[in-house]
């Protein structure tokens, strides 16, 4: 049984207002794609990873992975215009005999073995898919033109993070089939018919988009 992780990094991140990708800005002192990639590396969930690199940064990331001494990096391949070509062009370098693919973005740094247990843990239950998820504080609600179509029961709702687990060949299937702009590869999963469960996230999972946001995960670190 062998799970495969794709680590997306090919976002240019343009709301940090910095002068290259994302998974380069710093983050203690290193580019920020060695964080989750050292994570990914060292957890004993993982046993090979494909990286997605920005356009014109794959000798840096190859560089980079050798710097933090990422040996199961089995492939670096370049990324889309969009998150899910970028998905696309790394769940192709997973080799067909994989088990699980583990779908992870780059700007969420602080990924743990917890999270990567619990994800696992519920493929082993049967279902097809797994994500972490948080509950929402905020109440949401549907707006058109400014004005308020609707309140969503708060209750039904989570906020949804990676790392996102599937069974590899479901995965493959789904992203086979894809079609528009999807913002996670579960909806793929969904839309194909998989059954995708839900386990508890994990609030330092959060995405890094502003320098806000790197500020809190770079207290955490
Ligand atoms: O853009 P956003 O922050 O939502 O991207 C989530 C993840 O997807 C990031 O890790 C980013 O690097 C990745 N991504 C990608 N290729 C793109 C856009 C985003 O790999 N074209």
């Amino acid at each position: 049984m062998s799970s495969w992780a794709v680590l997306v990094a090919a976002g240019r991140g343009e709301r940090l207002g910095e002068d290259r990708p994302k998974a380069f800005v710093r983050l203690g002192g290193l580019p920020l794609l060695a964080e989750p990639l050292r994570r990914l590396d060292e957890s004993p969930w993982v046993d090979a990873i494909v990286v997605v690199a920005p356009p014109e940064w794959e000798e840096p990331t190859i560089l980079l992975a050798e710097e933090v001494g990422a040996s199961k990096v089995s492939a670096c391949v370049t990324g889309g215009e969009t998150r899910a070509e970028s998905v696309r062009a790394g769940v192709a370098e997973v080799p067909d005999d994989a088990a699980v693919i583990l779908v992870h973005d780059a700007a969420r740094p602080l990924v743990t073995d917890a999270i990567l247990e619990r994800l696992i843990g519920a493929l082993g239950q049967g279902f097809d898919g797994a994500v972490p998820g948080v509950p929402l504080t905020d109440t949401v609600k549907r707006v058109r033109s400014g004005v308020v179509e609707e309140t969503l029961s708060r209750d039904e709702l989570v906020a949804v993070q990676t790392p996102q687990a599937f069974v590899a060949s479901v995965l493959r299937a789904a992203v086979a089939a894809a079609t528009g702009n999807p913002t996670d590869c579960a909806s793929l999963v969904e839309a194909a018919g998989g059954r995708v469960t839900v386990v508890e996230g994990d609030e330092r999972l959060l995405k890094v988009t502003t320098p806000a946001d790197l500020e809190r995960v770079a207290a955490w670190l």
